[in-house]
């Protein structure tokens, strides 16, 4: 095992990964911003290096300051958490030049699914189902891209390759309006992305968004620890997840997790990652494959009772996976609300100081955040201050804890998103279950 982790993030995730170290009796090092030196990990890790002033790229995703700071601490490998580094292929690369381990799948594994043409072609090759498309990109030729339209049928969505966060994406409606669609997306995607890669997939109208959960050591071993449902989204952003998702028939399901888990063998996957997919119509379409650790991952953890954070260093670290799939049995029901600091109308990031935290308590209640009575939010970062978690024997129990756990909640002093997710939790077709990914917006009224 690693005597030393480097923890190259921020905030709770950074906390989380600390946490499972230290029950590992693994030794920690915190890299921080200068703002951040007051950050609960930062406090309680072993070591802790600031890497540079406040905004991220001269700080968290300053990749040869993080190197340095390892070759400085002796730490002999760093996880990367979710967001800044996790995944970026020439992090890892450079990582492991450095002669370090970094704890997420081979560089080229993270180049492969981050081009989502060769992503989509590996997935289809696993047996995955993907949504009906071009099956590659888009040829120059206007005529054979109306072809290809014409095949898949309208409305149709022209997605850059190299595209990300819910950029580089249009949808097209009419026969009319495709060539030009094409031609603005690829010169978008060239300035935003360098890479003017343009593909067209089916645009499905009212999916939900429902992802697998995997883990595999590299080695011929991967297993999936059940889906969860992340439909309730405003502006592509998750804002609260459950486990498992709710309503889909027992043979769909399976026949989807035990796709993933070849896919995983097939590109020799190491360490904890997601198959993100859009379902509808009790059919699943694969969009794409998140190589790291997820916000949500807690929801998985409460039910299966497995640890994701450790195990993923475990296989990282060279082990085998230490769980079979017969050993993944899904009890109960979880939910996971996101708390920002932000505006619960306008969604205005509302960073400052928190005079007064306090947790919800009780049976099947877990609060991940970084946040302590007195610590000042800074405004360079996401705002996300705290995940609260619940688990219960079934989807009610889990959303009245939920209910109960909002109640208890207060963060004092900044504007949070908690009246929103009071709402939420509130609301009765959420509380049927099987809403999909526009519901939030247009309940919103967005
Ligand atoms: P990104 O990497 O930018 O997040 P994704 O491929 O995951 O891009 O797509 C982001 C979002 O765009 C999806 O969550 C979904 O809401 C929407 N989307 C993408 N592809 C389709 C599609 N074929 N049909 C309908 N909506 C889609």
């Amino acid at each position: 095992m690693f005597d030393k982790i480097l923890i190259a993030n921020r905030g709770e995730i950074a906390l989380r990964v600390l946490r499972a170290c230290k029950e590992m009796n693994i030794a920690t090092v915190a890299v921080h911003s200068q703002v951040d030196r007051d950050l609960k990990h930062v406090r309680l890790a072993d070591e802790s290096v600031c890497i540079g002033p406040n905004p991220s790229p001269q700080s968290y995703l300053n990749i040869p300051a993080i190197i340095s700071a390892m070759e400085i601490t002796d730490s002999v490998a760093v996880h990367p958490g979710y967001g800044f580094l996790a995944e970026n292929a020439d992090f890892a690369e450079q990582v492991q030049k450095s002669g370090f381990t970094f704890i997420g799948p081979d560089a080229d594994v993270i180049r492969l699914m981050g081009d989502k043409v060769s992503a989509i072609a590996a997935m289809k090759k696993a047996g995955v189902p993907t949504v009906p498309g071009s099956d590659g990109p888009l040829p120059a030729n206007g005529e054979r891209c109306l072809e290809i339209a014409r095949r898949i049928g309208y409305p149709v969505i022209i997605k850059a390759a190299a595209g990300g966060g819910g950029r580089g994406m249009r949808v097209v409606h009419t026969e009319a309006a495709l060539l030009n669609a094409i031609s603005v997306t690829k010169s978008e995607a060239l300035a935003a992305f360098g890479d003017d890669t343009v593909y067209m997939e089916k645009f499905l109208q009212n999916p939900r968004h429902v992802e697998i959960q995997v883990m595999s050591d590299g080695q011929g071993n991967a297993i999936h620890l059940g889906d969860r449902d992340c439909s309730l989204q405003r502006r592509h952003q998750k804002v609260l997840e459950e486990a498992p998702a709710p309503g889909i028939p027992d043979e769909v399901r399976k026949q989807v997790l035990e796709s993933c888990v070849q896919a995983c063998v097939d590109i020799g996957y190491r360490g904890a990652g997601t198959f993100e997919f859009l379902y509808e119509d009790e059919r699943f379409y694969f969009i794409e494959m998140n190589t790291r650790i997820q916000v949500e991952h807690p929801v998985t953890e409460m039910v299966t009772g497995v640890d994701l954070i450790r195990e993923q260093i475990r296989v990282c670290a060279g082990e085998k996976l230490s769980l079979k799939q017969e050993d993944i049995v899904i009890q109960g029901h979880s939910f996971e609300c996101r708390i920002n600091a932000e505006d619960p109308k306008t969604f205005f990031p509302s960073p400052g100081r928190v005079n007064n935290f306090h947790t919800p308590g009780g049976l099947g209640v877990r609060v991940d955040s970084h946040l302590y009575s007195g610590y000042t939010v800074p405004a360079n970062y996401d705002s996300m201050i705290a995940k609260l978690i619940t688990h219960g024997e079934d989807r009610e129990t889990a959303l009245a804890r939920m209910r109960v756990a909002l109640s208890e909640l207060v963060v004092d002093g900044i504007r949070t998103n908690i009246p929103l997710q009071e709402s939420l939790v509130r609301d009765e077709a959420f509380a049927r279950g099987g809403i999909n990914i526009h519901y939030l917006e247009k309940k919103l009224g967005l």
